[in-house]
C-alpha cells in the first residue's frame, strides 16, 4: 500500500464519540458539556471533530479567540460558542454580531462592549470569569456582586455564566483543588443572594482532571478538552478507558546502511554505536517533533510493529531512525510518530515526558503542513 502523506494525523471519530460518552457517564442528566476545542481543538482539527461532538449532544464549544469561533460556524457548529479568555478590541464587532458568547474578567471595557451590542441590536452573552488562583484573567470572588451589578445595569449586556478555572489538577485532588470548588462555590451563592445570577445563566468549572476526580460536579455543565481528545495524566483511573484521538504517521523515505562511529543529524551529536542502519523520515519540529528528542533515550517511533529509536538531532523536515536491529525495512513503510500498531504503542503523554513538556503543547505543537485525516468507521487499522 502506498501513502499520499508525507505526514498525516489520522483522527479518529469513533473514539472521540467514545470518549465524549465516557465524559458524559460522570454527569447527570441535566448536565451538560461545554467542550474546549481551543487550538484547533488541540491540534486535532476543529472543523473535523466539532461538527461530530455536536451530533453526540455536546451543547457548547469553547475556543480561545474570535476566529477559531468563526471557523467553527464555518463548518456548520450551531451550538454557542463561549470565548473562554477575552478578546482584544479588534474582536468586538465580529463576537457581537455573530452572537458569540464572551468571558468577562473586569469592568473596563464594558461600556464599549454595551455600545456595540446595541449597535449589532444583539445582546452580547457575558460569562463573569471568577479568579480562584490561576492569577490570569477573572475577577477576584470579592468583586463579583460589583462586577456582576455593572454587567446588570448595561443595556445589551447579558449575564449568560458564570465560571473558574482549576490552576491543579492531580489524583487524587489536592486540598489547593478542593479549595478551589469551595470558593467558586460561595461567589455563585453569593450571587444568587443578591439578584444578581439570572436563573438562566451557565455555572460552569471542571475541567477534564477536575471532573474526573470528581471535583465541580455540582453545577450546570463541565468543561473538558484533554479528556475529549483520549489524554489523562496516568494517576487517573479513566485514563485507562479513554482512547487517543489523534494519531501521527508519515513514511520511511530513504535508507542506507553507516559504519560504527559514523555521525547522524547537526553536530555529530549521535554517532552509530556498531555498523547499522539508518531510515530517514520526512518529519520535522516543525510538525511538531520535540527537536532535544533526537538525543533523549528511549524516543522511539514504530515500524512494522516495532519500537525503533531516534538517531541524532531532530531537524525542521527530517529525523532518522536506527533500523539496524529491523530487517525488512523497505522504502514507502509507514511511520507511527504518535499512536499505535499492533500490540505496541508511543503516546502523545509518553512523547511529552521524554521531551520535559506536557501532551498538551505536543499536540497543539502539531504543525500546519501535517494534513488531518477523518478516520471513517470502517478503515482498516494500520497492522492489524
Ligand atoms: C483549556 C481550558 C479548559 C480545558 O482544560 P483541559 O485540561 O484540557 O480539560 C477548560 N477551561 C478553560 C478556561 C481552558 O482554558
Amino acid at each position: 500500500m502506498r501513502y499520499p502523506y508525507r505526514i498525516w494525523a489520522e483522527i479518529d471519530l469513533e473514539a472521540w464519540a467514545s470518549n465524549l460518552a465516557r465524559i458524559r457517564a460522570e454527569l447527570s442528566a441535566r448536565q451538560s458539556i461545554l467542550l474546549v476545542v481551543k487550538a484547533d481543538a488541540y491540534g486535532h482539527g476543529a472543523q473535523i471533530l466539532a461538527p461530530r461532538a455536536e451530533r453526540e449532544g455536546v451543547a457548547m464549544f469553547g475556543v480561545g479567540n474570535c476566529r477559531e469561533a468563526l471557523e467553527l460556524i464555518d463548518a456548520g457548529v450551531e451550538a454557542p460558542i463561549l470565548i473562554l479568555g477575552t478578546i482584544i478590541d479588534e474582536e468586538i464587532e465580529t463576537v457581537a454580531r455573530m452572537g458569540i458568547h464572551l468571558g468577562v474578567h473586569s469592568s473596563s471595557r464594558l461600556d464599549r462592549f454595551s455600545q456595540v451590542a446595541l449597535r449589532a441590536r444583539r445582546s452580547l452573552q457575558v460569562h463573569l470569569n471568577i479568579d480562584t488562583g490561576m492569577g490570569r484573567l477573572g475577577v477576584s470572588p470579592g468583586e463579583a456582586p460589583r462586577l456582576a451589578r455593572e454587567i446588570q445595569e448595561r443595556p445589551g449586556l447579558k449575564m449568560a455564566g458564570i465560571y473558574t478555572h482549576f490552576a491543579h489538577a492531580s489524583f487524587p485532588p489536592g486540598e489547593e483543588m478542593r479549595k478551589v470548588e469551595e470558593t467558586f462555590s460561595q461567589a455563585v451563592a453569593g450571587l444568587r443572594r443578591r439578584g444578581l445570577l439570572p436563573r438562566d445563566a451557565l455555572v460552569h468549572c471542571a475541567n477534564s482532571c477536575a471532573l474526573f476526580s470528581g471535583l465541580g460536579l455540582g453545577f450546570d455543565a463541565v468543561r473538558p478538552g484533554i479528556a475529549a481528545y483520549g489524554i489523562l495524566p496516568p494517576e487517573f483511573p479513566a485514563s485507562r478507558e479513554l482512547k487517543p484521538v489523534l494519531s501521527l504517521r508519515s513514511q520511511v523515505i530513504f535508507y542506507k546502511d553507516v559504519p560504527a562511529g559514523a555521525p547522524v543529524g547537526y553536530e555529530g551529536a549521535w554517532r552509530a554505536p556498531k555498523a547499522t542502519r539508518i531510515a530517514t523520515v520526512p518529519v520535522g519540529y516543525n510538525d511538531g517533533i520535540p527537536w532535544r528528542l533526537g538525543l533523549e533515550k528511549g524516543a522511539c517511533a514504530l515500524i512494522r510493529g516495532k519500537r525503533v529509536p531516534f538517531a541524532g538531532r531532530v531537524s525542521m523536515d527530517y529525523l532518522c531512525l536506527d533500523i539496524g536491529d529491523l530487517p525488512g525495512v523497505r522504502v514507502g513503510d509507514p511511520v507511527t510518530l504518535i499512536g499505535k500498531e499492533g500490540d505496541q504503542e508511543i503516546s502523545a503523554v509518553e512523547m511529552a515526558r521524554l521531551a520535559g513538556t506536557t501532551p498538551y503543547e505536543i499536540l497543539c505543537g502539531i504543525g500546519k503542513r501535517v494534513r488531518r485525516v477523518a478516520l471513517q468507521k470502517r478503515m482498516e487499522p494500520l497492522h492489524p
